[in-house]
């Protein structure tokens, strides 16, 4: 199987390549160049063996093909549940791995996969480098310490991401270094362009990238959208659509491939906090990257989703995408709202993301089937839910581990060469 860039400037290459690089030559996405035919709906399988069997097809002939079913087994080691809130609608419980958001699935699998890699191809160590404006990091930076071959730079604002998230960017040591950069999450990522742009620097660190563009992110996405979506059917005898909280679009893009594959899901519905690109794609046809606004969901506030790259490139005409997609935006009132009323009624406390989700379902969907990606632990957001719910909410043991450990970060100007210099 071969994956090729969304920009089509340059040749096709084998997954193992395409995790390695992160990006393609040509600045593109890689997506794969054709589909397997389906991925499997055999849903008394726990998650990690369903995902080793929808994710063989991509790796078959591979250096990592038979160590795959080992690879998910340990990168997917806590549990997804489908919790049914409604006769027929439920949260996808994607927050029970050990930074408690639905990145670790992503992060973790990329991890396990490019260090096999590594190790089976070229033995080459290679350097990560991350911009976070929190909740990548911690996943990146969890899924990655102690893996051999690779080293991890994290770059976070000094003073701009919360106490709670800082400890989980910086309390790792061994290959995982912390930059406190003194100034903003755009500065922290323009640094790490401008390293990524620099071919020496690339070529000296072996420099990748482990963001939501990483192919190897995207796949285990897809799989756990997969599962999920077989699992309802086979429960309520029903087709589900999903209500994803849309950011980068990494963990709905991953939602189009499983549907595309055949996966027995409805529609894919994406929902936005305050920042619209998509939503305004969707009524206007026209695609336009903004500049991010701030919002209470605030790992979703993007101005120009990453993965927008390969939607389009799935999906090119606006008129076929709207048959099997919509896209809604929640504001920060709404998302305050929702978290307040689904506890006063229901006893459930929702992170602001997925209550953007929520909200979305209760506006638009309230009757019809559906899944809602609850994307991170209400917990990791106590600043914002603990007031609207007038309770606290206990931190998960895996949090708390995280907090009792020690940290260290390194503190520097946001200049290239100081970061090089302590790399
Ligand atoms: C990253 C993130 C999102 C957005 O996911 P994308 O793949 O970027 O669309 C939603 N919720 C939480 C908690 C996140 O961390």
């Amino acid at each position: 199987m071969k994956f090729q860039s969304t920009r089509k400037n340059c040749k096709s290459t084998s997954i193992s390549s395409a995790i390695l690089e992160g990006l393609a030559p040509d600045g593109g996405l890689y997506v794969p160049e054709k589909f397997p035919p389906h991925l499997g709906n055999i849903t008394d399988e726990s998650f990690s063996t369903f995902a080793f069997h929808a994710l063989a097809p991509f790796f078959k002939g591979q250096v990592i093909e038979k160590q795959l079913e080992e690879i998910c087994a340990k990168a997917f080691d806590f549990p997804l549940p489908l919790e049914f809130f409604q006769e027929n609608a439920a949260l996808l419980e994607l927050f029970h791995g050990p930074t408690a958001a639905f990145k670790d699935f992503g992060a973790r699998f990329l991890a396990f996969a490019m260090s096999a890699i590594i190790e089976a191809k070229d033995q080459r160590e290679r350097t990560i480098l991350v911009a976070t404006s929190g909740d990548t990091g911690g996943a990146v930076a969890s899924a990655f310490h102690k893996r051999p071959g690779i080293k991890v730079a994290i770059l976070y604002p000094e003073g701009l991401v919360s106490p709670r998230q800082e400890k989980q960017l910086t309390c790792w040591g061994d290959n995982i270094v912390a930059f406190k950069v003194a100034g903003t999450f755009d500065d922290c990522q323009a640094l790490v362009k401008e390293a990524f742009n620099n071919s020496q620097l690339r070529e000296q660190f072996g420099l990748t990238s482990a963001n939501s563009i990483n192919l190897g992110r995207v796949l285990p996405q897809m799989a756990y959208h997969a599962f999920s979506s077989s699992k309802f059917k086979e429960e309520r005898n029903l087709i589900p659509t999903l209500i994803i909280p849309t950011g980068n679009l990494g963990n709905a893009v991953g939602a189009f491939w499983a549907k595309r594959m055949g996966s027995p899901i409805a529609n894919i519905v994406l929902a936005t906090n305050a920042n619209k690109a998509l939503p305004v794609y969707f009524d206007s046809g026209k695609y336009k990257e903004r500049k991010s606004v701030a919002t209470l969901a605030n790992a979703m506030d993007v101005g120009a989703p990453s993965n927008m790259e390969r939607l389009l490139h799935l999906i090119p005409s606006l008129e076929e995408l709207q048959k099997i997609s919509a896209s809604y935006s929640v504001s920060d009132e709404e998302i305050s709202e929702t978290i307040s009323q689904f506890y006063r009624e229901q006893e459930l406390i929702l992170c602001p993301h997925t209550a953007v989700a929520m909200k979305v379902w209760q506006e638009h969907y309230p009757t019809v089937p559906s899944i809602l990606s609850a994307t991170a632990h209400p917990a990791k957001f106590e600043s914002i839910v603990e007031p609207l719910i007038g309770q606290q909410i206990p931190l998960p043991a895996v949090l708390q581990n995280l907090i009792a450990k020690n940290s260290t970060a390194l503190a520097i100007a946001p200049h290239l060469e100081e970061l090089i210099s302590k790399l």
